[in-house]
């Protein structure tokens, strides 16, 4: 036999953490690697939050899972510290982005099909966007690489320009439900779209009666110095796909609603064993008192700031390699002149500096949201040796 016991899906790196301490991973040889990955922008609070590890210590040893079946006051309770702070009205916990996702696509089938406008089914995405790994969600991407191998696609998607108004204006047509947007794209290449085209699509939205539903999977959280980044765009959608930070490492999702967004998700419409479990609410509970408040968050901007402006500075030293700086708050992309991919292998292979590669030359810069000064020297020291030992792959 020849496959390997984990499903050989992912091109696994030679880093094998074993632990983590605080904005450090450890690997099982012992090596220190400085994480700004966070995960994939998960590890909100670092590795040794005592906050969250405590509180999923107290709900593991008092209930972890009793299912949809009962009542839920752990449920409850989250939903409303999500509603306080947020425009929802309503929430639904899921386990992952991608099923958080999925149930916002069917959120705003529903909303029309529930009102008898069964033709209105359709949802304008937009190139590079991703949006999760299941069917509806690959389907809902442009991506072939995504798509190889699993043909046929889920129907009912069109795909314009990101962050281009007149491109999602020319795909609007009778059968369109609504638009489903990163209001930054992660895996794109940290590419922020512009106030225009997110209020555009708001008022296209409002003037044709169709869904705006945003997949805050990656930008949300807090990550980019709001709880959720639609909050700069002076916009509020009518769905929301959360994810990734919000468990702080725990799986867990959530998709939020208006009343009125929400009117086809009735009794016996959707469903998830584990979503919402009382192991999962205590985690999600655990990073809300952390993150949001107004303290928290303007300290996530201003850190966010200091990284981007000596960010700004260091690519001047390396202009062969580096384009420009971008992303808000702690969710950053630099633009590289070269491929990202082997720069951000070098840098952690070669100077345990872990940061993530994303489309468009990007490489991401994701630290955890309890950064401090020391581990912001530290990264710009690796950055700097990574940079000045490069050598561009010829290949
Ligand atoms: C990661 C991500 C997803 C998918 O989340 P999973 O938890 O991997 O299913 C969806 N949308 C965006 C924007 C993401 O970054």
């Amino acid at each position: 036999m020849s496959i390997t016991p984990l499903m050989p899906v992912y091109p696994r790196c030679g880093v094998r953490p074993v632990e983590g301490d605080n904005c450090h991973l450890i690997d099982e040889d012992g090596t220190r690697y400085l994480d700004f990955a966070s995960g994939i922008a998960v590890n909100l609070l670092g590795h040794s939050h005592e906050g969250l590890i405590g509180a999923i210590q107290r709900q593991a040893a008092k209930l972890m899972h009793v299912s949809n079946l009962y009542g839920s006051p752990q449920g409850e309770a989250l939903a409303q510290e999500l509603i306080d702070h947020t425009f929802a009205d309503t929430v639904f916990f899921t386990n992952s982005g991608a099923e958080a996702v999925e149930t916002a696509i069917k959120t705003a089938r529903a909303y029309h099909q529930h009102a008898g406008n069964e033709e209105r089914y359709e949802l304008i995405t937009f190139k590079n966007a991703f949006h999760g790994r299941t069917m509806a969600t690959i389907s809902a991407s442009n991506q072939e690489k995504m798509h190889k191998g699993f043909m046929p696609l889920l129907g009912g998607f069109k795909y314009a320009e990101f962050d281009d108004l007149e491109s999602a204006k020319a795909q609007i047509g009778p059968h369109t439900a609504g638009f489903l947007v990163e209001p930054i794209q992660g895996e794109g290449g940290i590419r922020p779209a512009s106030d225009e085209f997110l209020q555009g699509l708001r008022a296209l939205c409002d003037e044709h009666d169709l869904m705006l539903v945003l997949d805050e999977v990656q930008c949300g959280v807090a990550r980019t110095g709001t709880l959720y980044a639609y909050e700069q765009y002076g916009i509020e959608p009518d769905v929301l796909a959360t994810a990734k930070g919000i468990g702080g490492g725990f799986p867990l999702g959530a998709c939020l609603a208006t009343e009125k967004a929400a009117r086809g998700m009735t009794f016996g419409t959707h469903g998830s064993t584990y979503g919402g479990n009382p192991l999962a609410m205590a985690a999600g509970m655990a990073v809300m008192e952390a993150v949001a408040n107004d303290e928290f968050l303007a300290s996530v901007r201003e850190k966010g700031e200091r990284i981007r402006s000596r960010l700004e500075q260091f690519i001047g030293n390396y202009p062969e390699l580096f384009d420009f700086v971008r992303g808000r708050g702690l969710m950053l992309g630099v633009r590289m002149k070269v491929e990202s991919r082997p720069f951000f292998q070098h840098l952690r292979d070669n100077h345990q500096l872990l940061t993530v590669a994303a489309g468009d030359q990007t490489l991401r810069v994701l630290p955890p949201l309890v950064v401090g000064d020391t581990e912001i020297d530290e990264f710009f020291d690796k950055l700097s040796a990574g940079a000045a030992s490069y050598e561009i792959p010829t290949d």
